[in-house]
C-alpha cells in the first residue's frame, strides 16, 4: 500500500472532472490522515461523530471535514461549529436539528441530501416521495440556518456494473430535474453530486458525480 501512489492515480482519474476528492479517514489515524494532507488533500470524510470530534483539533486547522455517514440528531451539536458539509441528511427531522443547531451558533450549514438509490433494504436515504414531500413543506422556507447544496447516494454493493451505473444516472437525473425545478432558491441549490466510493468512483465519475468518498482505494483496507 502507497498512499503517495493511490492518491496520485484518483487525482489524475478526477483530471479534467469537476471532482473533488473526499479522503475518507474513518478508523484510520491521525498519522495516516497527516500522510494525505502533506500529498496536498484537504478533503476528509469520517462518519462517526465521536472520531470526528476527536480528529478535528488535533490536524491541521485548514482541513474540510465531509460528515459522509448516517448521522444521530442528538450528536448534531458536536459537529455543527466546524464541519464543512454534511452528507447523510436522510430525514427532516435531522434537517430542522441541524438548522436549530446552526442558528444557535449563528452558523449556516451546508448539507447534502441523501437519497435512496440502492436495492438493499438497509441504506439510509429519502426516497424520490419523500423527497418531494419535504420540498413541498411550507415548514422548508424557515430553514435560513442549512444550506442544500447537492445530493449524495450509495450504489448497491454488487458486482454488477451495469446496475450501479443505473443508479448512480438516477441519481444524477434527480439532482438535473431539481436543479432545474421550483425549489430552487439561494438556500436550496444543486452544486454537488457526491457519489462514487473505493469500488465504483469510476463509474460515478463517467456519471457525473462531483465528489467522490474514497477510503480503502486510498488508506488500504480496514
Ligand atoms: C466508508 C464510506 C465510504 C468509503 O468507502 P471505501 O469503500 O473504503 O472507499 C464512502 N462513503 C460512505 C458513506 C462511507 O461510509
Amino acid at each position: 500500500m502507497n498512499l503517495k501512489n493511490n492518491i496520485e492515480k484518483i487525482l489524475q482519474q478526477t483530471q479534467n472532472k469537476e471532482c473533488r476528492l473526499i479522503a475518507v479517514s474513518k478508523t484510520k489515524p491521525v498519522s495516516a490522515i497527516l500522510s494525505a494532507y502533506q500529498e496536498g488533500v484537504r478533503d476528509f470524510g469520517e462518519n462517526k461523530v465521536q472520531e470526528l470530534v476527536e480528529k478535528q483539533p488535533a490536524l491541521p486547522q485548514d482541513i474540510r471535514w465531509h460528515m459522509i455517514g448516517h448521522l444521530q440528531r442528538n450528536k448534531v451539536k458536536f459537529i455543527v461549529p466546524f464541519v464543512h458539509l454534511i452528507h447523510g441528511v436522510d430525514s427532516f427531522k435531522l434537517l430542522k436539528e441541524i438548522n436549530k443547531q446552526g442558528k444557535k451558533i449563528n452558523r449556516v450549514i451546508p448539507c447534502l441530501l441523501q437519497i435512496y438509490i440502492a436495492e438493499e433494504e438497509s441504506k439510509f436515504g429519502f426516497s424520490k416521495e419523500e423527497l418531494y414531500t419535504m420540498l413541498k413543506d411550507p415548514a422548508m422556507e424557515t430553514l435560513q440556518h442549512v444550506k442544500i447544496k447537492g445530493l449524495m447516494g450509495m450504489a448497491t454493493f454488487t458486482q454488477n456494473q451495469e446496475q450501479i451505473r443505473k443508479e448512480f444516472s438516477n441519481l444524477k437525473d434527480l439532482f438535473e430535474t431539481l436543479k432545474g425545478g421550483p425549489y430552487n432558491n439561494p438556500n436550496f441549490t444543486m452544486e454537488e453530486l457526491s457519489m462514487g466510493m473505493s469500488g465504483d468512483y469510476l463509474i460515478a465519475l463517467e456519471e457525473g458525480s462531483t465528489m467522490i468518498r474514497v477510503g480503502s482505494a486510498i488508506f488500504g483496507e480496514r
